[in-house]
């Protein structure tokens, strides 16, 4: 038995197959459509129903690659167009006539329909080649390892203390054929190279080259050189580095480009909302979508998407342009009409080509107009592009610009509901405050930018150290806030404190001067302290630990009210 998975390509060509066994229900059910035509020439609504079945045949049928089906559906679409743009009177007279025509290309349909069951069609090439390329996928070990070398022993140990501050873990191999066996033996996360050596110009760089024809998925390289020309940088990109820092290195700047490189986190896969009135289409374009790592939702029936919209918390709607209940147009207005859902992109695709439905669908407020059929790639694009810009404004709104952590105003409403839940369910929260010590000083003696450095080298210190669960914000300037959820005063003055050790040990550059730099800090936890006085618990612990010389935290107590 076979036992693999079946392939994106098997699955269209499944969908494709259920799409043709239900041509001749909808055939017979437009056959019925022709028939009432020809008793009742002027009911509008009935002339909508039937350019729906006409619409969908060709839509869907191009999606699938029949494109013989399409273009009956084109021409019964046209005709309808025709019949409508007569006379109100004009249209008895050819009504017969017309829905005569209809029902012979439906006919035409079926046997078209047919023949594609008996003989396996060709799937137009470009339909079945493609190939995705994931966006975003699962990985998952605990820790990360840097390997160095640099001869320079000194420099290179002040620089592995730095990183360790920033959780990553690094050894240092003082000669290019040291790390390339370590490297052979077991991979690092990544590499750290000075490109200098005694006894070679570019040892390093040829190193690096090297590895890239020994392993299939060399680990990424940050050349750090005391060199600043030209020669020296090409020779490292050509090698396959990452990025080039001269030395003395900003400890900062290494960081974030080895957490852009490093990360394991798989970004959370975009969540798409496909609202298309038939399935197999719907279904055709979710497999794409979802093929290239995206979770998608199906609503076949619009009247569902307030629940829809609730539940699955999409980052994009991708929906069809004409559906029985309602039209994406007007869906898409109620959509808009929510406050929740003003910048929630829609993306409408359709058969539709028409340019002036086109830009009345985008007046109510969709973001593009794809057509169908559309190319995979195209369509994984499109929406990637959309879903991603969707992602960036949503967490600009609550983040802080200069460290990336969530601003005051989102602290303070997730302090709120954890601590509701925690009434409820008996948990436990800790607030943290954190203020960094004479921080004025640090700012007058080295400058505002040495100062911003050290709030986001303290700020991507507690990101990497507290727990996926703690949720850190930026309080104020030089203020941070922790929300810890079910963790006991101990381990959290415990964490807080290894924290703060760490954080001394760091150092800030300014030109050439160095420094380092302390907070003070206040803890205060539900229930012991009653959930109205938390903060202000944890902030009077805060100035507490400032009076008794900073550098230290102090424990919230319950004091009685004035
Ligand atoms: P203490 O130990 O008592 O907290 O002394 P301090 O000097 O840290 O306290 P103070 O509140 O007097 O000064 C805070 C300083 O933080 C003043 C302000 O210039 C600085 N600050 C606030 N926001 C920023 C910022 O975004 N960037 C920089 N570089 N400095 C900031
Ligand atoms: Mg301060
Ligand atoms: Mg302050």
């Amino acid at each position: 038995m076979d036992a693999r998975k079946p392939t994106l390509r098997e699955k269209i060509q499944k969908l494709r197959h259920t799409f043709l066994t239900k041509v001749p229900t909808t055939v017979a059910v437009g056959r019925q459509m022709c028939e009432r035509l020809m008793v009742s020439p002027k009911d509008a609504g009935l002339l909508d129903d039937l350019y729906r079945v006409f619409h969908s045949l060709k839509g869907s049928a191009a999606s699938f690659g029949l494109e013989k089906i399409s273009a009956q559906g084109g021409l019964g679409e046209e005709m309808l167009l025709a019949y409508r743009a007569l006379d109100e009177e004009a249209r008895p007279v050819s009504a017969t006539a017309v829905a005569a025509e209809m029902i012979a290309l439906l006919a035409h349909v079926q046997t078209l329909a047919a023949q594609a069951l008996d003989i396996e069609l060709e799937i137009r090439p470009q339909a079945a080649a493609f190939d995705l390329t994931e966006v975003g996928s699962v990985g998952g070990q605990p820790r990360k390892r840097i390997y160095m070398c640099d001869d320079d022993e000194i420099a290179a140990d002040a620089i592995a203390s730095q990183l360790g501050c920033f959780g990553y873990g690094v050894a240092n191999f003082t000669s290019p054929d040291a790390l390339r066996a370590a490297v052979l033996a077991n991979p690092p996360d990544a590499v750290i190279m000075d490109i200098v050596f005694p006894g070679s110009n570019n040892a390093g760089p040829d190193i690096i080259a090297s590895l890239r024809h020994d392993i299939p998925n060399p680990p990424p390289v940050i050349f750090v050189s005391s060199r600043r020309d030209f020669d020296a940088r090409l020779r490292s990109v050509v090698a396959g580095g990452q990025a080039y820092f001269t030395k003395p290195v900003r400890t900062i700047d290494v960081v974030e480009v080895l957490d852009s490189l490093t990360s394991r986190d798989a970004p959370d896969p975009f969540r798409i909302l496909v609202v298309d009135d038939e399935p197999e289409v719907a279904e055709y374009h979710s497999l794409i979508l979802e093929e290239a790592g995206m979770v998608t939702r199906l609503l076949h029936n619009p009247s569902g998407i307030l629940e829809a919209l609730a539940e699955f918390r999409p980052d994009l709607v991708l929906m069809d342009m004409y559906m029985p209940q309602c039209s994406g147009r007007d869906l898409s207005r109620l959509i808009r009409q929510i406050p929740d859902f003003i910048s929630l992109p829609i993306v409408f695709l359709s058969s539709e080509t028409n340019k002036v439905t086109q830009v009345s669908a985008l007046r109510v407020g969709a973001e593009a107009f794809l057509t169908k059929p559309i190319q995979p790639e195209d369509l994984i694009s499109a929406v990637a592009i959309r879903a991603e810009r969707t992602r960036t404004l949503r967490s600009l709104m609550v983040k802080d610009g200069l460290t990336g952590l969530v601003n005051h105003t989102f602290l303070s409403q997730y302090l709120d509901t954890t601590v509701a839940q925690a009434r409820r369910d008996g948990g436990k929260v800790c607030m943290v405050m954190i203020d960094l010590d004479l921080f004025k000083g640090v700012n007058d003696t080295y400058g505002h930018p040495a100062g911003d450095q050290v709030l986001v080298g303290l700020a991507r210190m507690l990101q990497q150290r507290l727990r996926n669960t703690d949720l850190i914000g930026r309080y104020g300037g030089e203020e941070f806030a922790i929300v810890m959820q079910n963790i006991s005063m101990k381990e959290a003055l415990g964490v807080i404190n290894t924290l703060r050790n760490d954080f001394s040990q760091m150092k800030f550059h300014a030109g050439d001067r160095s420094f380092s730099c302390t907070f003070s800090g206040g803890i205060s936890r539900f229930p012991e302290i009653p959930a109205d006085r938390l903060v202000d618990a944890a902030d009077k612990a805060l100035y507490a630990a400032k009076r008794a010389g900073r550098n230290c935290i102090e424990i919230a107590r319950l004091e009685p009210l004035p």
